[in-house]
């Protein structure tokens, strides 16, 4: 199996030496695939279009122990709104940050894929942080770290109050006893509600849906902190997010779009490690 098809979404993206960039894919057929495009960066390359962060495309690569190569890359869908707001790209690369720290390589996980493409697809036109946030809670469901809301995971009491104290450690809400050593974040019962909604509500009718920004800024800061205490590595891009819904502001990104938009980047978002 020297040379294998992958259907793909590029995750993260990298440049290296001189004319190469390192991408991290999420494959369809297995899972997170480590790969290098050789010369992509130059400009007749033709593998530019289908390389570009965000793209979902179809790769021929050649297997190797640490790396695998990139032979061949035809995009099938390249989410152009995606880069033409800047909630989006902050969006997209949370959920592509959150993927990347949340999965190991080669492993398939076919549920996943499909629900990150079908994001993909939801993040052109929906309120991009609601997407983010019912990503979240679907991924976590999939891979097994559903979190409980409402009730104990501790001693299993039931939750009342209209502020209610959320741990990573816990694995959810955690009622006052069980509290002491736990390190969390307080979320209105509304927030919880929501949580709820956001957990069970179809992804087509996710737009029905409908929050205030203390909400967002509470949800997402949870999220954050139970996905980073879960999955044990910060999430960078996701501070920057939540920066921004705190501020209203406008934050630098760097699209170089340039005419030919061949140049993809969100400025170090997804992290160095
Ligand atoms: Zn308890």
């Amino acid at each position: 199996m020297a040379v294998f098809h992958a259907d793909a979404l590029v995750i993260r993206s990298r440049e290296y030496g001189e004319s190469d960039r390192l991408l991290t894919l999420f494959s369809r057929e297995k899972g997170k695939l480590q790969s290098i495009a050789k010369g992509v960066r130059k400009p007749k390359s033709r593998q530019r279009a289908g390389s570009q962060l965000f793209s979902y495309s179809e790769f021929l690569l050649h297997h190797g122990r640490n790396l695998n190569t990139i032979n061949q890359a035809s995009s099938k869908e390249s989410f152009p709104h995606l880069w033409n707001d800047l909630d989006r790209t902050l969006a997209a690369t949370a959920i592509a940050e959150l993927l990347d720290i949340a999965t190991i390589v080669e492993q398939s996980n076919l549920e996943l894929f499909t629900l990150t493409l079908a994001s993909f697809f939801l993040l052109e036109h929906t309120e991009p942080t609601l997407v983010q946030s019912a990503y979240t809670l679907r991924l976590l469901n999939i891979l097994g770290y559903r979190p409980k809301m409402g009730q104990c995971p501790l001693c299993g009491s039931l939750i009342k109050g209209d502020r209610i104290y959320f741990s990573p450690e816990a694995g959810g809400t955690v009622c006052g006893q069980c509290r002491s050593s736990e390190r969390g974040r307080w979320l209105s019962a509304g927030s919880i509600a929501f949580i709820r909604q956001l957990t069970d509500v179809d992804l087509s009718k996710l737009d029905r849906l409908r929050w205030n920004s203390r909400m967002q800024t509470e949800i997402i800061e949870g999220l954050q902190l139970y996905c980073e205490g879960t999955f044990d590595r910060s999430l960078r891009s996701w501070s920057m997010g939540s920066k921004l819904i705190g501020e209203g502001a406008g934050l630098q990104t760097v699209q170089r779009k340039a005419g030919h938009d061949d140049e993809r980047s969100v400025v170090d978002g997804a992290g160095e490690n």
